[in-house]
């Protein structure tokens, strides 16, 4: 098998989907490994380093695609790489079919196999390609919360921490999944008083055996995040129901009950935003104010943090990388996980909630 890795060519993504580690673990069990010229530079990791692990680099795309029987990758195929996927040729990467029809319909065409990152999905529900990227989105939502707490950048100029003699913030996080779990660690970690919400209660259960004491749990409801609104410097958006959108639990009208410069990271913007006034934005241009609230709504947050989120994807990935390149059917036929990936198989869509989003038989 050889397995080819390509550099990211769609807009701002800086990751890659295999480092000089998975390189030398593949090249030691004797498969070919070809690496795309400069394809890890954006996440620190250069050609010189894949060569040393047993990479063979080639200075184009077409090049790569020609030669490999695998492609290892991070974002779905964009057009440009369209006709250059063959047949038989598998692909493992982020996909997110349901949302892309175009996408859809070149996988099809291609006859190749798609298996993808975000359905690979164990018995429990848990998608473990995913998670690294809510650590990481859940971890910056502090990070960039506390930053634009700063009166610089439009906060109402307070410490999160505080100092000895003068109170540190309060964060209220909406959601205690994986975001919101390692969201309120981050903020209890500088000091910050925390209170985290969910509906579940397993989740908020779980939350207060393992959390500091200046880490509340509450039940989510209007009635709850009202009366906290008030009084919290900086709110993070974590929810999710799986496949639906974030349930919008903090109106337009809710704004004008909170302090000016109080700020709201709405990491859950990906699935519509947990919050009325939620858009989308960039790392570029990551935040506007309504009412006097910074609103920060990046979408692709793990983005900024290459290295990071590189490291963690690849830790995650690698061991299903290696089941694969014995050969896509054998692995998938061991393992009922990862064959919950499989997306399209030559042509043909296998994965029902895809064939239903665009109102297709199978
Ligand atoms: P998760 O499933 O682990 O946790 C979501 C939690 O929300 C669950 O515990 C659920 O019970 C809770 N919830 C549902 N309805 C609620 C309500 N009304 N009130 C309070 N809690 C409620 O999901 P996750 O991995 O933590 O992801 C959270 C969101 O972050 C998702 O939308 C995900 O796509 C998004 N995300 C965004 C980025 C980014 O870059 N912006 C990166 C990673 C993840």
């Amino acid at each position: 098998m050889k397995i080819g890795v390509p550099k990211e060519i769609k807009n701002n993504e800086s990751r890659v989907g295999m480092t000089p580690a998975g390189v030398l673990e593949l090249t030691k069990r004797g498969y070919k490994v070809f690496v795309q010229s400069t394809a890890g530079d954006n996440s620190g990791f250069l050609d010189e380093d894949y060569s040393a692990s047993g990479a063979e680099l080639l200075p184009t795309i077409e090049d790569l695609y020609a030669k490999s029987d695998m492609i290892v990758k991070v974002k779905e195929p964009i057009e440009k790489e369209y006709p250059l996927i063959k047949e038989d040729q598998v692909i493992f990467t982020y996909f997110h079919f349901a949302s892309n029809r175009e996408l859809t319909e070149a996988m099809i065409n291609s006859k190749s196999v798609c298996i993808a990152y975000e359905t690979v999905q164990e018995s429990s529900g848990a998608l473990p390609l995913l998670t690294p990227m809510s650590e990481v989105a859940g971890r910056m939502a502090i990070q960039q919360g506390a930053k634009y707490l700063e009166k610089p950048v439009k906060g109402k100029g307070l410490l999160l921490g505080g100092v000895p003699g003068v109170r540190p913030g309060k964060v209220l996080i909406l959601g205690a999944g994986t975001v919101g779990i390692q969201a309120a660690k981050m903020a209890a970690g500088l000091g910050a008083q925390v209170t985290i919400m969910d509906v579940n209660m397993d989740r908020l259960r779980h939350v207060n055996d393992i959390m500091p004491s200046h880490v509340v749990t509450e039940f989510s409801n209007e009635y709850n995040i009202r009366k906290h609104l008030r009084t919290h410097d900086l709110v993070i958006g974590a929810v999710l129901n799986t496949g639906a959108k974030a349930p919008k639990l903090i109106t337009r009208n809710m704004l004008k009950e909170m302090e000016p410069g109080t700020v709201i990271v709405d990491v859950a913007v990906d699935q519509g935003g947990c919050i009325e006034t939620s858009r989308p934005t960039s790392h570029e241009d990551p935040i506007y104010i309504i009412d006097d609230v910074v609103h920060y709504c990046v979408a692709n947050m793990p983005g900024a943090v290459p290295h990071t989120s590189t490291l963690a994807l690849t830790n995650v990935t690698l061991p299903y990388v290696l089941k694969l390149a014995s050969g896509w059917e054998a692995a998938c036929s061991e393992d009922a996980i990862l064959s919950k990936g499989l997306n399209i198989v030559k042509g043909k869509i296998v994965y029902e909630a895809i064939a239903e989003a665009f109102g297709w038989e199978e």
